[in-house]
């Protein structure tokens, strides 16, 4: 590895097991040298996170629900006690009711699009504005999002309407926090064998689906989506923001499944 991370500190939110989207950041940004935090969503995911965390050698780990502003509070307070400043912040959450993740997009319910929304996209918006004020030097933040926020894709529903606004909100944040050399961008990948991944109805068939027909005839693996954070985190990405950059073996480029498939 070529230490293309060395000397920069920056939180990692999502890790809920080794499988995670966040978790395969983390251990690309820690093998370039970064110094990394993590924040985990109550005990139990708190427990699985430990030896990862000690793993790369983290000694910090902070309980943090994002729709609590009391845990935000005391997250970045003990980030600004610890280290001062920051460099980066990966975003890796999103949540909807598992029972809204399969059948009809138009049975979406009230509460469970504000919910969705507030968890999966505001809180993005919210992480960035308390990251921002721990980086004086500039630095990078990253979320994650799906291709399903612009193509329509059975079963994702209403998350597909949170990540577009995520990628929406992405290219706001980068031109607000431009001129203080904070970058935005989000990372889409395909489809990943993780916990949120599998609440989405039919997920193992979307798997098998964008497998067979990507151009690459790939799915994205943790070491790829990893490899894209660690561009967008080192000063390879200082003149890369507000992008929505695919990881995803190039399915998003397709009209229409392989012939080998039709
Ligand atoms: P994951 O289940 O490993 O991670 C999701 C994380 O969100 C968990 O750590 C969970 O604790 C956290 N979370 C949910 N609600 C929260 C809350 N209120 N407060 C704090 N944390 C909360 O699954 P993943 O697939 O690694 O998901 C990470 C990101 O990647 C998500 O934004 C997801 O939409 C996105 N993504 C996933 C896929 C996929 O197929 N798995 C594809 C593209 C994008």
């Amino acid at each position: 590895m070529a230490d293309l991370m060395k000397g920069k500190r920056g939180l990692v939110m999502g890790v809920a097991n080794e499988r995670s989207i966040a978790w395969g950041i983390a251990k690309a940004l820690a093998d370039e040298g970064a110094e990394l935090a993590f924040s985990y969503q109550g005990d139990a995911f708190g427990k699985r996170l430990a030896p990862l965390a000690a793993s790369v050698g983290s000694e910090v780990m902070v309980d943090v629900d994002v729709t609590d502003d009391a845990s935000l509070d005391a997250c970045f307070a003990t980030l600004k006690d610890k280290w001062g400043t920051m460099d980066f912040l990966i975003h890796a959450i999103a949540f909807s009711d598992k029972n809204e993740l399969t059948g009809r997009f138009i049975n979406t319910s009230r509460e469970n699009f504000k919910n969705s929304m507030c968890i999966s996209c505001y809180s993005f918006i919210d992480v960035a504005g308390r990251a921002a004020e721990l980086m004086p030097n500039g630095g990078s933040l990253i979320t994650l999002t799906y291709g399903g926020s612009n193509r329509v894709t059975p079963n994702y529903n209403v998350m597909g309407v949170a990540k577009a606004a995520l990628e929406s909100a992405t290219r706001y944040l980068a031109n607000d926090l431009g001129p203080q050399q904070i970058r935005v961008n989000a990372i889409s990948p395909g489809p990943m064998k993780t916990l949120a991944g599998a609440a989405i109805g039919g997920a193992r068939a979307t798997f098998r689906h964008t497998e067979a027909n990507a151009p690459l005839r790939t799915n994205a693996t943790l070491e790829a989506i990893g490899g894209t954070a660690v561009y967008l985190c080192s000063d390879y990405g200082a003149c890369t923001s507000g992008e929505i950059i695919h990881v995803d073996s190039g399915y998003h480029v397709l009209g229409m499944p392989q012939q080998e498939n039709l």
